[in-house]
């Protein structure tokens, strides 16, 4: 582990204990903080590190993202950055050209919002790509957009009946338009796509590894993990090849429920067995509704534009047993609930957990909470129950303005992200990015958090500014707060608590404007006191 280390010279801030004015680091841990560490230091050896006035603080975490899918976007056509659907299509058209023995073009990630309500044509592609399948994934990673190819391989055609737990839609004759919704539809054509070479998999997880070593991170939630993801990691970490640490969910499919916690137990033990502090393998996914954005949330009330109230992933009496049996098997449920009703079923279902296993200490998260019913907001201190959100999503942008706004109406669309409220309640928050659905970069959330402002700082005053965190408490959502999440002695600045550690160039707090939190700039990220990324030093 190298000799220890005396952090000083700089502002050195711990979300729960506060400003110290110096740190020593020893054997991976924190050793000694405060008064404490100069007096360590003055009988011990050690080297120095002197921050030069800059500000360090633990290293984040990301309670929610999709790492290895995020390390495959950077394979693929680059379709991220195109503002219009005739750009995604000559960037499919270029990248199929420079790829000519590719069988399948696949790609990710698409704005959905780029076509009114989200409906994207087969017919597009094909202008492109008229001989070879093309397999677009969308921003929110639950919707598809195919080309004829593609639907023909995959045998969707007119014929074809609505599949279950998802969603096809069509022309006026019938025929399948080209855009597929939630996993009973999507998975028609992902199935019908040849499997990824594993070492493009291990290769993405550690591009994704050390993206996110250059922005802090050194904890993330892989919120969906399959067998083949699963194997990938395996590998990255038998080849050390894991610049961070990784926690997974094993991805819950009611389709196939209960037959999978057994290799659920297996897996686990498998990651266990590899006795590596990069990867576990603790968490089982479940998804308890689908997104706002497609009317697939699952609402208390209908919808304002569409007919109907969402979809249901899981029958909630399923899901409660689902939850009581994962958790009596140890694993920490993690749910996706975008919807008030989603919220409701899912925490009933901890409920349920708590009911059939007797109290322990589960920290079950309930991941997005985009909407929760005011009567339940109470529900998550006194179950113990995290709210893990994407900060990064409470601002007014066109998303929110084109395909939000317009299916929750005027009042529902005001209780959205509601982060301060949940503070109130006692809740514990955690802070993620979802990404690749949105930016992995921690600062970016941060400032949304803090602000509620756009990248244009609109509004001005900020949107729904009662719910903005004051910039202490959104950095202890991203630092400490994962770190209960993840059941780790990490996030704070306490002896023995595990050294991760970034130094960023400005005191977040001393910013008179919060929305400049994504200026901030990551001077150096340290995992277990060692330095894993160094930025240019100004
Ligand atoms: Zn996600």
């Amino acid at each position: 582990m190298g000799e220890p280390i005396l952090f000083t010279g700089g502002r050195i801030w711990c979300p729960t204990t506060g400003d110290l004015e110096a740190l020593v680091v020893d054997d991976g841990r924190v050793q000694a903080v405060g008064e404490d560490a100069i007096a360590w230091a003055s009988t011990h050896d050690h080297r120095t590190v002197d921050l030069a006035g800059g500000f360090l603080m633990p290293a984040f975490g990301d309670g929610h993202a999709h790492p290895l899918f995020g390390g495959l976007e950077d394979d693929g056509p680059q379709v991220r950055p195109c503002r219009s659907v005739d750009e995604i299509v000559s960037e499919v058209r270029r990248y199929a050209a420079a790829n000519p023995d590719l069988p399948w073009i696949t790609g990710a990630s698409y704005d959905s919002s780029l076509a009114p309500e989200g409906l994207f044509d087969a017919r597009w592609l094909d202008e492109a790509v008229p001989d070879r399948p093309v397999v677009l994934r969308a921003w929110d990673y639950h919707t598809v957009w195919v080309n004829s190819r593609a639907l023909e391989l995959a045998g969707i055609t007119t014929d074809t009946p609505e599949p279950r737990l998802g969603e096809i839609p069509r022309r006026s004759d019938g025929s399948p338009l080209g855009t597929l919704r939630e996993w009973g539809a999507v998975d028609l054509v992902l199935a019908a796509a040849p499997p990824m070479a594993e070492e493009r998999l291990v290769a993405a997880v550690e591009r994704a590894g050390r993206g996110y070593a250059s922005l802090g991170v050194t904890w993330v939630q892989d919120a969906w993990v399959e067998p083949r993801e699963l194997a990938a990691y395996v590998t990255a970490a038998e080849q050390s090849r894991l610049p961070i640490r990784f926690n997974l969910a094993l991805y819950a499919d009611p389709r196939n429920w209960p037959g999978q916690l057994a290799a659920m137990i297996e897996q686990r033990d498998r990651v266990r067995a590899l006795g590596d502090t990069r990867l576990s393998a603790n968490t089982v996914k479940f998804f308890a509704d689908g997104v706002v954005e497609n009317a697939t949330g699952a609402l208390l009330e209908p919808y304002t534009s569409d007919p109907g109230s969402g979809m249901l992933v899981w029958e909630p009496e399923l899901l409660a047993q689902a939850v009581a049996a994962v958790d009596a098997a140890g694993f920490q449920p993690h749910i996706h609930t975008i919807g008030d009703r989603a919220a409701r079923v899912a925490l009933d279902a901890v409920d349920h957990a708590a009911e059939t296993n007797g109290p322990r200490d589960r920290r079950a998260v309930l991941a997005h909470v985009q909407l929760v019913d005011a009567a339940d907001h109470e529900r998550f201190h006194r179950q113990g129950t995290i709210a893990n959100a994407e900060p990064l999503w409470a601002q007014l942008d066109d998303l929110m303005t084109v395909l939000t706004q317009p299916r929750l109406g005027p009042d529902r669309s005001e209780a959205q992200y509601q982060f301060a409220t949940m503070q109130s309640h006692g809740t514990a928050l955690s802070f993620g990015s979802d990404w690749p659905v949105s930016s992995a970069d921690p600062l970016e959330g941060l400032s949304v958090a803090c602000s509620r402002q756009t990248l244009e700082r609109q509004p001005a005053g900020g949107w729904i500014p009662e719910e903005r965190l004051a910039v202490p408490s959104a950095l202890a959502a991203y630092t400490s707060g994962v770190a209960h999440q993840a059941f780790r002695s990490a996030g704070s600045l306490i002896p023995g608590y595990d050294a991760d550690l970034v130094v960023l160039d400005t005191d977040p707090r001393d910013l008179e404007q919060p929305r400049d939190l994504d200026r901030v700039t990551v001077l150096s990220t340290w995992l277990a006191g060692e330095c894993i990324y160094e930025g240019d030093q100004q």
